[in-house]
C-alpha cells in the first residue's frame, strides 16, 4: 500500500501536460485528487472517468473569489486537503522592449498571484491540522531567459514565495517546495520556434525533452513523507540543462 493512499490532493492546471502527469501519478498511488483547470470542456474530456477518487473543478486561478469558492467545495467534498500542487502556468513571450503590459500582467497573474489565492485557501487549515505538502512549479527560466522577462520574473518569484512559506509554516509540519523543470514535452513547448527547441536540446546533456511523468515522480516525492525533512527547496528536473 502506498503511503499516499487516501491523501487528498489539489492539482491546478491538471487538464493536460505536467499537471495531468501529476494527477495520473497521484491516482496510481491511491490519492484522491481534485483537478482544477480553466476550461471545463477540456478538463472533463481529459478526466471523463471522474468518480469517488477524482473530481474536476472549472476555476480560473487568477480570480481570488473563484478560488475561494472552489476550495470550499473541495473541502466539503473530500473533508481535507493534504497536498496542493500549484502547476497552472502560461507563457506570453516577447523581447522585453516589445513586451506589453497585458503580457506582463497575465503571466504574473497565472504563474504567481494564483499561488497567493490557492495558498490562502489551504494554509490556515493545514496549520490547524498540522500537516501539509505544497509543491509549486517554477521553471529553469527563473535563472533568466531572453524573451521571457515576464515568465522568468514570475517563476523566480515562485522560488521566493516557496521559501518564505516554508519558513513560516515549517513548525506546523508543512513543507513547501518547488520544482524547476527544464524543457518538457507538452502543449506549452510544442509551438516554440524550431531554433529555440534545437538549442535547448543541444544544451541538455540528456539530448531529449523531459516527459510529464518525470516531473510527476519528483512531485510525488515532495508530496510524500519521503521528503519530510526537505523544505524550502527547489529540485531541478532538466536533464542536466542547468547545474547549480
Ligand atoms: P500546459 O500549457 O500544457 O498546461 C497548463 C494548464 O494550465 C493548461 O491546461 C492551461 O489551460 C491551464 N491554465 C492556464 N491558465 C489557467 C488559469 N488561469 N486557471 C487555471 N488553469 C489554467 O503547460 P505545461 O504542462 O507544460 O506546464 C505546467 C507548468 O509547468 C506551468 O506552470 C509551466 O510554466 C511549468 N513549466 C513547464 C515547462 C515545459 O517545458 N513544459 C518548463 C518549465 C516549467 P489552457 O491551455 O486553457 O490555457
Amino acid at each position: 500500500m502506498s503511503q499516499l493512499e487516501n491523501k487528498v490532493a489539489v492539482v491546478t492546471g491538471g487538464a493536460q501536460g505536467i499537471g495531468a502527469g501529476i494527477v495520473e501519478r497521484f491516482l496510481a498511488e491511491g490519492v484522491k485528487v481534485a483537478v482544477i483547470d480553466v476550461n471545463a470542456e477540456k478538463l472533463n474530456k481529459r478526466w471523463s472517468e471522474a468518480g469517488d477518487e477524482l473530481a474536476t473543478f472549472e476555476c480560473d486561478v487568477t480570480d481570488g473569489g473563484q478560488v475561494k469558492r472552489v476550495f470550499e467545495e473541495i473541502y466539503s467534498r473530500f473533508g481535507t486537503i493534504d497536498i496542493l500542487v500549484n502547476n497552472a502556468g502560461i507563457t506570453r513571450d516577447a523581447i522585453f522592449h516589445k513586451m506589453t503590459e497585458e503580457q506582463w500582467h497575465s503571466v504574473m497573474d497565472v504563474n504567481l498571484t494564483s499561488m497567493f489565492h490557492t495558498c490562502q485557501a489551504v494554509i490556515p487549515k493545514m496549520r490547524k491540522q498540522e500537516y501539509g505538502k505544497i509543491v509549486n512549479i517554477s521553471s529553469v527560466s527563473s535563472w533568466g531567459n531572453a524573451g521571457q522577462a515576464n515568465y522568468s520574473a514570475s517563476k523566480a518569484g515562485v522560488l521566493g514565495f516557496t521559501k518564505t512559506l516554508a519558513k513560516e509554516n515549517g513548525g506546523k509540519n508543512i513543507t513547501v517546495n518547488a520544482i524547476a523543470p527544464g524543457q518538457i514535452d507538452t502543449e506549452m513547448t510544442k509551438d516554440l520556434p524550431e531554433n529555440i527547441q534545437m538549442m535547448a536540446l543541444m544544451l541538455t546533456p540528456a539530448g531529449r525533452l523531459g516527459k510529464p511523468e518525470e516531473v510527476a515522480s519528483v512531485a510525488r516525492f515532495l508530496a510524500s513523507d519521503d521528503s519530510s525533512f526537505v523544505n524550502g527547496e527547489c529540485i531541478q528536473v532538466n536533464g542536466g540543462f542547468l547545474m547549480a
